[in-house]
């Protein structure tokens, strides 16, 4: 692997560097599970579309560069680096964008892609039901084929974003004789249509972080189906794939987070338990291996390569090192680490009491990281199944 960038890659950089100099906004915007912050990064993300910066590898086309992955790569570092927003439309560009790119007719392309690199159509993702989380094939919300249209029943939980969300994709039961992996089909549904109601799921800091979205014979154009009838399943785990083996987590997000707490160490090492020290050097030396790792799977997937039963490997290590992280960071801050954003004194401690409550998310959503361990002794270690 050559690990040198060349002049047009180095060129990419700076370009990006002095436009998000010029352009991240100086007071942070509010979170987007509210209302208010929400549509500030909705904003944020039209602003990026402008200056085609919202999916930099999407084809020229649908609203991107057309630029590597690699270079994509790059783009990640330097927004991180640069303390942009969060996107709000990660659900769209980085997952539902991909899948659409791999299983989407050019019409489907057309209509769907450039609305979303413009943040004018922000996606939910719509998988989990109260019976169905770890075992997505108990999927029980069904779709039957009426004519031109699927007519749509059921109920979906824990959708991120879903509260404000203009759309959602997810996968649901259109052979009501299948079981299982068999007879689901992935859908794209407006939810603004007539028979779906979004109900906001409060969480206990207030925010509506997720929604549980109803069906009661939500009417859908068949020509809102990707891929074939029956064949959801496949399409799915595509859009997982890229979930837990590359576009969701970029590493330059943990090496942000290992600089800053390496910065916070020097700051404290003093009063700070030299035992600490191990696990700041830990923190760093993880970042650093899971963006040597990245690069690796972007060099094969630009020599043509794909991503497999892998990507299970890929979202253990980065959703256990977000949380050994923040553990390390509360560590160090000892009883101060109780401080919340706001509260007097608290300075910017806070942020790591909220990441850190947000990274122990990260082995549940995205499939948890017991089902990973499952994927990789089975297809990995092929072990008998369990
Ligand atoms: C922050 C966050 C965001 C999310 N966003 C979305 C979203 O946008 N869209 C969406 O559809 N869902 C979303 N989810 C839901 C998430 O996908 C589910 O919570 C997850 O798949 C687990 O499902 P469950 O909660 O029903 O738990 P269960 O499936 O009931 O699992 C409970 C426990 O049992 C374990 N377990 C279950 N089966 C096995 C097995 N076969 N072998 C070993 N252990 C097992 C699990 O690992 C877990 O520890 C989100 C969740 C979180 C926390």
């Amino acid at each position: 692997m050559d690990l040198t960038y060349t002049p047009e890659e180095e060129d990419f950089r700076q370009e990006v560097r002095s436009w998000l100099e010029a352009h991240v906004p100086r007071r942070p915007l509010k979170s987007f599970d509210t209302r208010e912050g929400f549509q500030q990064h909705r904003e944020w993300e039209r602003t990026l579309n402008e200056a085609r910066f919202s999916a930099v590898n999407w084809p020229v086309e649908y609203g991107g560069r057309g630029v590597t992955l690699l270079q994509w790569l790059i783009f990640e570092e330097e927004y991180y680096r640069a303390g942009a927003p969060g996107r709000v439309n990660q659900n769209g560009i980085f997952l539902l964008g991909p899948t659409l790119m791999e299983f989407g007719t050019p019409e489907q392309k057309a209509r769907y892609l450039p609305r979303m690199a413009a943040g004018d159509e922000v996606w939910a993702q719509g998988w989990s039901e109260p019976n169905a989380g770890s075992d997505m094939a108990a999927i029980r919300a069904t779709a039957r084929k009426d004519g031109d249209d699927y007519i749509v029943n059921g109920q979906k939980t824990w959708c991120s974003r879903g509260a404000f969300a203009d759309w959602l994709f997810g996968i649901f039961r259109t052979d009501p004789n299948s079981e299982r992996h068999r007879g689901l089909t992935f859908i794209l549904i407006p939810l603004n249509a007539p028979g779906v109601t979004v109900r906001a799921i409060a969480q206990l800091d207030g925010e509506t972080g997720f929604a549980e979205v109803f069906f009661d014979d939500a009417r859908v154009p068949v020509a809102n189906r990707l891929g074939p009838e029956n064949q959801g399943w496949k399409v799915a785990m595509a859009t997982a794939g890229f979930e837990r083996g590359l576009m969701l987590r970029s590493p330059a997000r943990y090496q942000n987070t290992a600089r800053r707490l390496v910065e916070f160490y020097r700051a404290h090492a003093e009063a700070a338990d030299p035992c600490l020290r191990d696990a700041v050097v830990r923190a760093w030396l993880n970042a650093e291996s899971y963006a040597l790792n990245t690069y690796w799977t972007v060099s094969r997937l630009m020599s043509g390569g794909s991503i497999g039963a892998e990507a299970s490997l890929n979202k253990i290590f980065w959703s256990e090192m977000d949380l050994h992280m923040h553990e390390t960071a509360l560590a160090l801050l000892g009883p101060r680490a109780e401080l919340l954003r706001g509260a007097p004194d608290a300075g910017n401690i806070g942020e790591w009491l909220d990441g850190f409550l947000f990274a122990l998310a990260g082995p549940i959503y995205a499939g948890t990281n017991e089902i990973q361990r499952n994927v990789i002794a089975e297809r990995l270690l092929n072990l008998p199944k369990g």
